[in-house]
């Protein structure tokens, strides 16, 4: 028997991270139409073609007029005319003059001012102001917003729906952005089985591709569906030359320990021309990774564990950051934010940093994070609970009502406290 050699090195979280991220790159910019751009990222700048607002206008409903014409209150102007939101008035407005004005409609030349129409009462043809308006008030200066010919919005600029706005409003049709990477997913292992017919002694259904397939959706990535393969070198090869043709990303789960049915990092090394890079993780769960780069144009190869909760930790600790690296996201990781602690969280030393699978309400106090029931790296239906993950450094483990990191997995839903009393 060969002896159980490790392996690869041991690196920290940092570490593997950093040596993963060196092997990476960004993919080529394409331009697309703005409505697709919600969460792309800009690999081009953009610069203002125009003032916003681009000319003065009512920021209320009321009268325009001349400020000096209101210097004593209450005024009378001699109402001539309305000016109504895309329909600039045909004609200045002379001294003792005033013009019906609704929100947005451009300030007529000659008028200064609004008056709102709370403090304005019309007398037949006049109308009354109670205040002294002050000069430009309520009037939106062209530039305000967005000055012509300055930089809008820069390179690395996450679009959100805020961003998507502003684009429109300045005739932007189309943005330049860092593409989603099309991500391959395939499974590995004898025992899995992909199609819904019953299963044979020994077999499991596949879920790893599955779960993998939403997590890269999720990061914002085009999933593609690559299959089950066999814990075979030359079908994993196959697959694996195959899919770098098509793929900006190709990330396969299992095979990646030392059992002797362990495959991918046989086949990698052949296939990565020296770039296959083998470890283990200082983490608990997802010890286990291994990436390359494959083929003409370098496409990275990402192997994590079989375990399905070592699988989506090492995706959401490691894959996702890459994933979001390669689409031009500046801060690539997840957020991670204090909370307490609401039960112990005991753990060994094991020169490891632990990832407790734990549920995250926001309280007013801030944070409370309660450890899913059920923390085996087999456990997927436990980790299904779990919304973040407590980052519990070498030692003794954490106590209750103390102070942990947390990963939060859904910083957008995160629950409120209240939903669970
Ligand atoms: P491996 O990393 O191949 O040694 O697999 C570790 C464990 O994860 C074993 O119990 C496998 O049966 C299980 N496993 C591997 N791949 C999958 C998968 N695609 N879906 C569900 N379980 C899997
Ligand atoms: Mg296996």
């Amino acid at each position: 028997m060969p002896r159980f050699e490790r392996p690869g090195p041991t690196y920290s979280l940092d570490d593997a991270r950093s040596r993963l991220r060196s092997s990476l790159h960004r993919l080529a910019p394409v331009s697309i139409p703005l409505d697709d751009a919600l969460g792309a990222v800009l690999a081009e700048p953009v610069i203002a073609a125009d003032d916003i607002p681009s000319f003065a206008n009512a920021a209320m409903d009321g009268y325009a007029v001349r400020a000096a014409d209101t210097s004593v209150a209450p005024s009378v102007l001699r109402v001539v005319g309305r000016v109504l939101a895309g329909h600039p008035s045909s004609r200045p407005l002379d001294a003792g003059e005033a013009m019906v004005i609704t929100t947005g409609a451009p300030l007529p030349e000659g008028a200064d001012s609004v008056c709102m129409i709370e403090h304005a009462v019309l007398d037949g043809d006049d109308v009354v102001l109670e205040e002294v308006v002050k000069k430009g008030q309520h009037v939106r200066y062209p530039g305000e917003d967005i000055r012509r010919g300055s930089l809008v919005f820069e390179v690395g600029t996450e679009l959100r729906p805020a961003h998507i706005g502003v684009l429109a409003s300045l005739g932007v049709g189309g943005v330049a952005v860092f593409p989603k990477a099309r991500v391959g997913v395939f499974s590995t292992g004898d025992e899995l089985r992909s199609d819904p017919g019953p299963l044979e002694p020994g077999q499991i259904r596949d879920s790893n591709r599955h779960l993998l397939l939403a997590l890269v959706r999720r990061a914002g990535g085009e999933p593609i569906d690559l299959g089950t393969l066999k814990d075979n070198e030359t079908e994993i090869q196959r697959a694996v030359e195959a899919a770098v043709t098509t793929c900006d990303v190709v990330i396969t789960s299992g095979g990646v320990s030392v059992g002797v049915a362990d495959q991918m990092k046989t086949v990698l090394g052949r296939l990565s021309g020296g770039s296959l890079q083998w470890m283990e993780v200082a983490i608990k769960p997802a010890k286990p990774f291994g990436f390359a780069t494959v083929g003409a144009a370098g496409v990275p190869v990402l192997c994590v564990p079989g375990n399905p909760v070592s699988a989506l930790v090492s995706f959401e600790i490691l894959v996702r950051g890459a994933l979001r690296f390669m689409m031009g996201h500046g801060v690539s990781e997840r957020t991670t934010l204090p909370a307490i602690a609401a039960e112990d969280l005991p753990r060994r030393r094991d020169g490891k940093v632990h990832l407790i699978r734990v549920i995250v309400e926001a309280n007013e106090d801030g944070l409370l994070a309660r450890p899913v029931v059920g923390q085996g790296s087999h456990q997927l239906h436990a980790t299904a609970l779990a919304n973040g993950f407590a980052i519990l450094p070498d030692g003794d483990g954490a106590e209750a009502g103390t102070q942990v990191p947390v990963l939060l997995l859904d910083p957008e839903d995160l629950p409120a406290a209240e939903v669970f009393r």
